[in-house]
């Protein structure tokens, strides 16, 4: 597949564009594009396409914010609107946008992409759940199962909505096609508008005696456990999609999808700060001056770093790839670890003593003049 163009380039739109400037780049686009327009045109079909994704993205305050931070990893690729069921959606969300009459409608009769007659097919409903995840499970992707009720097919007419073939008889009013067809005059010219069948609600048939689990809407409801598999990396507010995991669609159409909300788990001694893992040691002063050979935790369980000798309180250490992986895939972060020294409160007269000799000491007085850049970092730190 050819690299995605950046959604904000498709539109023609600047990366700071208000929600209106973005709805009326889509409009202009959909129009210049709209199949009505280019007949058998395969490039026009597909800046149709490509300009409808990108709004689906940028139209969408949620989807928008994800997409400026994770680009199209975001979405694993799989943004913007199906058109696997023909253009019975995209027609769904213009209309929506721009009002049914405006355009004539926005329809795509004879010859583009054949969808056009036939019953409608519905597509069910997305269903949203959240799963909360340990940090270890984040490091690693992992699958986790969820229970939730759905619509499905029902078992007993096996989703026709009669148990009966003979019960279910094409509708008379729309010869089957679920719409009937009127000329109208509109922006383009003349335009063939469809409009639903009334009789039948544009399913193209009708049920003299309908199915009694499911009353003849074909869905009937149920639990079930369903095991998502989560990607690495995610992070909290996150939200993935399992492409057909919602309720299933009327008339035998096209599931819904499953959008599962990730949330964290805090982990006990570990801050996630965006890849990266903070951890804060508390060092003994000795620790400090001496050096010391320690173990700091890390995800699935712990590693060994060496402070060098003469670690200041607020210093910080990085260690390389032990933090958390990217979402899409590109290397790791790592895991800072933040030292504190610690100043014994009690003394004993023998300590005191101690002390107080090195008090004595060259040494033990602050070398401001040769530190000056990391004490000028340490007050950056706490203004
Ligand atoms: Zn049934
Ligand atoms: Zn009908």
């Amino acid at each position: 597949m050819a690299e995605k163009r950046d959604y904000y380039e498709v539109l023609g739109v600047a990366k700071t564009a208000t929600a209106d400037e973005i709805k009326k780049a889509y409009r202009k686009k959909a129009i210049q594009y709209h199949p009505d327009k280019n007949p058998g045109d395969k490039e026009a079909e597909e800046k149709f396409k490509e300009a409808a994704e990108a709004y689906d993205v940028l139209g969408n305050e949620e989807k928008r914010r994800k997409y400026d931070q994770f680009g199209h990893a975001a979405f694993n690729g799989q943004a913007g609107p199906d058109f696997s069921q023909g253009f019975g959606n995209i027609n769904d969300i213009l209309n929506d946008l721009f009002g049914g009459g405006g355009f004539g409608g926005f329809n795509f009769g004879g010859g583009f992409g054949g969808q056009q007659s036939g019953p409608r097919v519905y597509r069910g409903r997305d269903i949203r759940t959240r799963v909360s995840l340990t940090l270890e499970e984040i490091a690693n992707g992992c699958e986790k199962e969820v229970s939730i009720e759905r619509q499905v097919p029902c078992p007993d007419c096996h989703g026709k909505g009669a148990v009966n073939d003979s019960d279910i008889k094409t509708c008379p009013a729309c010869g089957g096609t679920g719409q009937v067809k009127r000329v109208v005059n509109s922006f383009f010219g003349q335009t063939v508008q469809y409009s639903t069948c009334q009789q039948c609600g544009g399913d193209g048939k009708v049920i003299s005696k309908p199915c009694h689990s499911c009353n003849g809407t074909g869905l009937v409801r149920k639990r079930e456990t369903i095991k998502v598999k989560i990607p690495a990396g995610v992070e909290e507010g996150m939200q993935v999609t399992m492409r057909g995991g919602g309720h299933a669609g009327k008339n035998n159409g096209q599931n819904g999808d499953l959008l599962i909300l990730i949330q964290e788990i805090k982990h006990p001694e570990l801050v996630r700060d965006g890849n990266n893992l903070v951890y804060t040691k508390i060092l003994s002063v000795t620790e400090a001056i001496l050096g010391a050979d320690i173990e700091v935790p890390c995800i699935g369980g712990k590693t060994k770093v060496h402070v060098e000798p003469g670690t200041q309180s607020g210093q910080t250490m990085r260690v390389r790839g032990k933090g958390l992986p990217t979402v899409n895939g590109y290397g790791n972060g790592d895991l800072i670890v933040k030292f504190i020294v610690f100043i014994p409160k009690k003394i004993n007269r023998e300590e005191k003593e101690l002390v107080e000799k090195l008090a004595q000491s060259e040494s033990f007085k602050p070398d401001t003049k040769n530190d000056k850049s990391f004490f000028d970092k340490l007050k950056d730190m706490f203004n």
